[in-house]
């Protein structure tokens, strides 16, 4: 089976090292292929994401990597694109990831603090995830999105700093109509191990649970680290296809330059 990874960041936003050396890093892991997704650039956020004025150097220094690498490994171009963000087409990206890293601009996943202020600026964590898959729903309607983005961002903490309860219906019904929408709107689902990676978390996003609604529905998975290092750039691959089984997945779908295609898990 072809292994890739279409979510990982670079110095161009948070993450620590240059393109190149996450393609190097791709290849001496194993992986079949590499797509970097920049974080969109958002007024005031400049610390995680791109700026305006770097966007163009990215976009030329992964023309750069697709070239060198060409016919030995393949580099896509990626975006993260945060729904804060102003809209981008494709391309000039070959694919497009949407994420939702802030709600009611406050941050959802920079630690457990600023995460228990968000709940409590919106009146309880009920309605902070009813808010939060809501915002989620409006992928749907954004065609050039083909992969949702750490589905369950909200719940990164909750092992350490139990602040949702991903049991109770107000949860779970939010979770799952924020799901059904986006799968009825042909969004491929990522399995996310970057929690993992940083320490948060056990498991990928999205949980098990939500993963066989998933299947259950007929939906797409792809697997990404959402690497902010080289050495995670495949991290949790093992974890995260074992899971995709446990739950049904019998294939993973991969980009091939034009579109997605089924690769056989
Ligand atoms: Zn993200
Ligand atoms: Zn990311």
């Amino acid at each position: 089976m072809k292994r890739q990874n279409l979510h990982c960041h670079t110095s161009f936003d948070d993450g620590c090292d240059a393109p190149e050396i996450m393609v190097i890093a791709a290849e001496n892991a194993g992986l079949d292929s590499l797509g970097i997704s920049l974080h969109s650039p958002i007024p005031g956020e400049d610390a995680w994401c791109c700026s305006d004025a770097d966007e163009p150097a990215f976009l030329a220094e992964m023309r750069r990597l697709r070239e060198k690498y060409a016919g030995r490994f393949n580099v896509w171009c990626g975006l993260e694109y945060d729904l804060n963000s102003d809209r981008r087409s494709v391309p000039p990206y070959d694919y497009i990831i949407g994420s939702c890293h802030l709600l009611s601009g406050l941050p959802i996943d920079y630690d457990p603090e600023t995460a228990a202020h968000l709940i409590a600026y919106h009146g309880g964590s009920e309605r902070a995830a009813q808010l939060y898959y809501e915002r989620l729903c409006t992928m749907a309607d954004i065609p050039e999105i083909s992969i949702v983005g750490h589905f369950d961002l909200l719940t990164k903490y909750n092992e350490r700093v139990p602040l949702y309860d991903t049991a109770a219906p107000v949860y779970r019904d939010a979770a799952v109509a924020a799901m059904e929408k986006l799968n009825a709107a042909g969004k491929i689902f990522e399995i996310n191990t970057g929690a993992i990676s940083r320490g948060w978390r056990t498991t990928p996003y999205p949980s098990e649970e939500l993963l066989q609604h998933l299947k259950s529905i007929g939906g797409r998975v792809c697997i990404s680290s959402d690497a902010h290092k080289a050495e995670n750039i495949a991290f949790g691959f093992d974890q995260a296809e074992a899971l995709a089984l446990r739950c049904g997945f019998t294939e993973l779908w991969q980009f091939d330059g034009t579109g997605f295609a089924a690769e056989k898990l």
